[in-house]
């Protein structure tokens, strides 16, 4: 598999502290993505090499969060390292786009917490992503959903150029998860440099949106570069 880099952070998984593995590779190319250095590079990496920097971590984290890229595009690798975390007592989560529905459903049974992006209303993805991935993030939300022990978080970067608080509404009338997480858009670094123009999201604008659509989910937060992860 290939490696981005490895991090302990206490964001990434609610509550917890947890070790994040960045793995490369993504099959889209959102113009959006401020993680382009990794899907398109990475280092090799054998499973018995990724398990020595989990036991070197373990008695330090709670968790164990596999994000990318997009984890799934290596799903067999991704089981070993979900399996060897949870054999450690570790909880375990991904962070997915949702592209590969039929690998989430090989690995879903271990792991804690999952977030799905859902990266615009479904009828918009194509203009977002660049490719109409929205029946696989739709079978996705649902292997989720039904995976009785596995908490679902979804959530979307909210592009001021791309998306608007209508978009949000339709996506929000149109999914079901635990919790729902508005990202702010943050213009260094994006894979399409004509983004960099466009200027990142205030705040306050985003939780009013986040207020607006309340009503339909149990959980929302806003997680902003300036006041890190908040619930509304
Ligand atoms: S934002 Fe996520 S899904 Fe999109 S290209 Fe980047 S890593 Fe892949």
């Amino acid at each position: 598999m290939k490696l981005g880099t490895t991090i302990i952070s206490s964001i990434e998984f609610t509550k917890r502290i947890s070790l994040v593995i960045f793995m490369a590779e993504c099959p889209l190319r959102c113009p959006f993505c401020h993680n382009g250095e990794l899907i398109e590079t990475g280092e090799e990496i054998s499973s018995s090499e990724v398990f020595k920097i989990i036991d070197d971590n373990k008695d330090f984290v709670d968790a164990v969060v596999v994000s990318g890229g997009e984890p799934l595009s290596n799903s067999d690798d991704l089981k070993r390292i979900l399996d060897y975390s949870k054999s450690l007592s570790l909880e375990t989560k991904l962070d997915t786009s949702g592209v590969y529905p039929d690998r989430l459903k090989g690995v879903v049974n271990s792991i804690d917490y999952i977030a799905i992006d859902v990266k615009a209303p479904f009828d918009k993805y194509e203009k977002l992503t660049g490719t109409d991935i929205s029946e696989n993030v739709k079978k996705s939300i649902e292997i989720a959903n039904n995976s009785e022990n596995t908490y679902l978080e979804c959530r979307t970067t909210y592009v001021p150029s791309l998306l608007s608080p209508k978009d949000i509404e339709e996506i929000a009338k149109n999914i079901s998860c635990d919790e729902y997480t508005i990202q702010q858009f943050r213009n260094q670094n994006v894979f399409d440099n004509s983004l960099k123009n466009v200027e990142n999201p205030n705040p306050n604008e985003l939780k009013q949106i986040a207020k607006d659509i309340k009503k339909y989910f149990k959980v929302v937060k806003v997680k902003t570069a300036e006041f890190g992860c908040e619930f509304v």
